[in-house]
């Protein structure tokens, strides 16, 4: 049975592959908000950080007064998803970011950005992430992995072939997500169900 009320996920608008994620929870039945200002940040039950180029993402959200109010709202526990860039600022600590590169943190991690070398900068293939029946088809595109991660972050999902296997390249940490890969292309939307499925127990509560 649908529920009577949606959950309302945002996806912040600023750059990047924001269609795509819009599309990814339209098929979960969500409803979805394009968020560019404080206000509709506000009316989200989760929030989804698109990949694009995390450097341009965070300029952008200082530019447009939204990175003190995404920090807080990490930190009051919104549940967020980040895919690619949006798992860069999600991290605590980056390698090889650009100078005075900004994050929103939360996850307790140290992310390599750009980490997969010249030669794979870019490819796809299956990846089984814990929490999920069968592998999901991961998308990197100049993507980051996880180089260490503190002791409250879950790993779901590591490379599993090739000269980065081994490489961590999705995580949890409560009520944040990130994956190195872009989960959302080909109508598959069961890494966005995972954030889904962290709103429900705080609506229940509410
Ligand atoms: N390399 C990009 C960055 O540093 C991330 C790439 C992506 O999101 N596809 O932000």
């Amino acid at each position: 049975m649908p529920a009577a009320n949606p959950p309302t996920i945002g996806v912040l608008a600023l750059q990047g592959d924001v269609r795509e994620h819009v599309a990814a929870l339209e098929l979960l039945g969500c409803a979805t908000l394009r968020v560019r200002r404080p206000e509709e940040l506000a009316a989200c039950d989760a929030l989804v950080l698109p990949g694009g180029e995390s450097t341009t993402m965070a300029r952008l959200a200082r530019t447009f007064g939204l990175m003190e109010p995404l920090r807080e709202a990490v930190a009051a526990g919104l549940p967020v998803l980040g895919t690619c860039a949006g798992m860069i600022l999600l991290a605590d600590r980056v390698v090889d970011g650009a100078e005075g590169q900004e994050t929103l943190g939360g996850i307790d991690m140290t992310v390599r950005r750009n980490a997969f070398g010249r030669q794979v900068a870019s490819f796809e293939g299956p990846v089984e992430m814990a929490g999920l029946d069968e592998p999901v088809h991961g998308v990197f595109i100049r993507a980051p992995w996880v180089e260490e991660v503190g002791p409250g972050v879950e790993v779901l999902a590591r490379v599993d072939h090739g000269e980065a296997a081994g490489r961590i390249v999705a995580v949890r940490e409560g009520h944040l997500m990130a994956t190195s890969f872009h989960p959302e292309v080909g109508g598959d939307s069961r890494v966005h169900q995972l954030l889904v499925d962290l709103v429900r127990p705080r609506s229940r509560a509410e």
